[in-house]
C-alpha cells in the first residue's frame, strides 16, 4: 500500500467522522448493541456486533467509495490485483502457477477431494487465476469480479467465462452451481448479507461453500495480528463464532472450520472424521457449509 493511498484512507476516514457517519453494524444494518474493541491510530474504531457478533471497522466507506476503491485502488502492487503482461502471464501459466503467490492448487485439490467435480462459482475471482486453475483442475468455472478491468483481462487473456457485476450475478437462474469458491474475498464484502443469501440461492441443494479467509481467531491473530488484519483492505473480520452463528439463517448446515496449512493431513482429517472438530489455529480460515435443501 502507497503512502497516498494510505492518506487518501485517512482522510475518507476522517471526513466520515467529521460527518457523523451513522454507526451500525453493516451484517445487521439495524440498531444492535456495539462494543467498542479498540482505537486504531486515534480514527478508526474496532467494534464488535453483539447482536451478530460481527467486527469490523467505523468510519467505512460509502457505496460509491468502495465501488472506486476497488476498480482503481485495492493493493495495485500485489500479485493478486496488478495484472500481469503478456510475458508474465506466459511463465506463470507454464507452470500453472505453482511455487508462486497465485498457487491455488492445495486449495483446490482439497476442494476435488471432498467434490470432485461439478459447476463452481469463484467468488471474487480478480483476474481470473484461481478460475482458470479451478478449470484446470475439471471444473466447470465460472468467475465473478466488481473490478471491470480485473474481469475483462479473465476474459480477454484466460478465456474464462466471469460476470462483473452484483445485480447480473443475482440474475443468474437459482441453484446454477454446485460449489462456490471464494479465496480472501468475505472480509471484504461491505454487504455480506446479500452475499450470503446469494451464494445460498445460486448454490443447488446439498451444494458446497469452500471460502478461505484470515483466521481472525487464530494463533496469529490472538497474540496480536488480528488489529493489522482488520483496517484499509478489510472493513470486516468474520471469524469462527460470526459463521457458526449465522450461516443458518441464511440456509446454509453442515458447518466446518478448519485452518492452514493445507495439506494431505487435513484432506484426510476432512475426509475421515465425519463431525469430529478439526484444529483452527492456522493463519488461513477454511470454512465449510452446504445448502440445506
Ligand atoms: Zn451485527
Amino acid at each position: 500500500m502507497s503512502l497516498p493511498s494510505k492518506l487518501r484512507f485517512a482522510r475518507r476516514i476522517i471526513k466520515h467522522r467529521l460527518h457523523h457517519q451513522p454507526c451500525v453494524c453493516p451484517y445487521c444494518a439495524g440498531p444492535s448493541p456495539l462494543k467498542l474493541m479498540k482505537r486504531k491510530k486515534f480514527i478508526l474504531d474496532i467494534l464488535g456486533c453483539e447482536a451478530c457478533g460481527l467486527i469490523f471497522r467505523w468510519p467505512t466507506e460509502s457505496p460509491e467509495e468502495a465501488d472506486a476503491y476497488y476498480q482503481d485502488e485495492f493493493s495495485p502492487k500485489s500479485p493478486q490485483i496488478s495484472l500481469p503482461n503478456t510475458t508474465e502471464l506466459n511463465k506463470l501459466l507454464q507452470r500453472n502457477f505453482a511455487a508462486t503467490p497465485l498457487d491455488l492448487g492445495p486449495k483446490i485439490r482439497l476442494l476435488k477431494a471432498i467434490c470432485p467435480s461439478g459447476r463452481v462459482l469463484d467468488y471474487g475471482c480478480s483476474w481470473g487465476y484461481g478460475t482458470y486453475q479451478l478449470a484446470q483442475c475439471g471444473f466447470q468455472a465460472t468467475g465473478f469480479e466488481i473490478s471491470r478491468p480485473r474481469a475483462q483481462y479473465a476474459r480477454k487473456h484466460l478465456g474464462l467465462q466471469v460476470i462483473d457485476c452484483f445485480e447480473e450475478l443475482k440474475a443468474s437462474p437459482r441453484r446454477s452451481f454446485d460449489v462456490i469458491f471464494s479465496h480472501h474475498v468475505l472480509e471484504h464484502l461491505p454487504n455480506l448479507k446479500d452475499g450470503l443469501d446469494l451464494m445460498a440461492r445460486l448454490l443447488t441443494d446439498g451444494g458446497l461453500t469452500f471460502h478461505v479467509l484470515p483466521n481472525f481467531t487464530g494463533k496469529s491473530a490472538v497474540s496480536g495480528m488480528w488489529l493489522h488484519w482488520i483496517g484499509e483492505e478489510h472493513p470486516i473480520a468474520p471469524t469462527i463464532d460470526f459463521f457458526a452463528r449465522n450461516l443458518p439463517k441464511h440456509g446454509f448446515g453442515q458447518i466446518r472450520f478448519a485452518s492452514s496449512p493445507f495439506d494431505d493431513a487435513l484432506t484426510n482429517a476432512l475426509l475421515q472424521n465425519g463431525t469430529k472438530a478439526l484444529q483452527t489455529d492456522g493463519d488461513e480460515l477454511l470454512l465449510l457449509a452446504s445448502k440445506v435443501s
